[in-house]
């Protein structure tokens, strides 16, 4: 839903009319969506905007969705223009109810780009250097390249197989990958090696590296891509048994924090006879760490 100013004012108005009659002395914004809101509810109930919300303030926001950024005003009368239908119960209760993602007027022409400028600064540079200038929309790109997993299925790699007759275990070593590590948005690269023992349906070789693609190629802790990767094979193939290993170093502990450059982080998720049978769990070691 994409809201004009009219339809702002407009709720501004029913949401300043639902507190008409109560006490209060002053209305405090939200940064950065509440800020407007609290002007306009400001200044139809003709109280003072303050900086930070004391006893009697109004505190409003834009938007109640999680409810996070409101929570944490418990003290005050709080309101929105908008809630959705899962925002907690005692959040602008009265507020118009709304599903799926609402822009407001003043978000128009906000681009992730913005973002990037705002973080340039923050860390002392100056966006509008020479060298720096389309440093935005590159850092922007690359971003959706390096996330393109989260629009991609990755059943989608598997959804053709071979019927053989073949039972033997299948292992693809040495697959390399990038990714991105969720706490601390810094890559994470690594090699995987995928191994099954099909039940009757093979999967194309290079489908697996697809595979592990797919899943990489989003903010990730390395723990979860690698169950990803054996869930989703184990679903697809329904073979005896999926090992996925992983071997990987994240960034993010080789330049700040504990700086160890060369620290490796291990993974392994086993399934069905990888994991029951110690021979067979034996081999697929054997190769995934040779
Ligand atoms: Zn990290």
């Amino acid at each position: 839903m994409e809201l004009t100013y009219a339809d702002v004012v407009d709720l501004a108005d029913q949401l300043a009319n639902r507190h008409r009659y109560a006490e209060l002395d002053s209305v405090y914004g939200v940064p950065r969506g509440g800020v407007p809101v609290a002007v306009m509810v400001a200044n139809k109930l003709q109280l003072p905007l303050v900086d930070v919300p004391r006893a009697g303030t109004l505190v409003v926001d834009d938007l109640v969705d999680s409810g996070a950024t409101l929570a944490r005003h418990p003290d005050h009368v709080r309101d929105a223009l908008l809630r959705k239908p899962h925002s907690p119960e005692q959040l602008a209760p009265d507020a118009k109810e709304v599903t799926g993602w609402v822009t407001f007027p003043w978000e128009h022409d906000s681009a992730p780009t913005d973002a990037v400028v705002r973080l340039l600064q923050h860390i002392g540079e100056d966006p509008t250097r020479d060298g720096l200038l389309d440093t935005p929309k590159r850092v922007v790109k690359a971003w959706t390249e390096l996330t393109d997993g989260y629009g991609q299925d990755a059943r989608d790699h598997l959804s053709v197989s071979f019927d053989v007759t073949a039972d033997q275990m299948i292992v693809v070593p040495g697959i390399d990958f990038v990714s991105i590590c969720e706490h601390h948005m810094l890559l994470f690269t690594g090699t995987a090696t995928v191994g099954y023992i099909p039940d009757g349906r093979v999967l194309g070789l290079s489908k697996l590296a697809r595979v592990v693609d797919v899943y990489a190629r989003r903010l990730q802790v390395q723990e979860r891509l690698t169950e990803q990767i054996a869930n989703v094979i184990n679903e697809a193939a329904n073979p005896l048994g999926v090992g996925v290993r992983i071997t990987a170093r994240h960034s993010c502990m080789g330049l700040r924090g504990v700086r160890k450059p060369n620290a490796e982080m291990v993974t392994t998720a086993l399934l069905g006879k990888f994991r029951n049978d110690p021979l067979v769990r034996a081999e697929f070691l054997d190769v995934a760490t040779s």
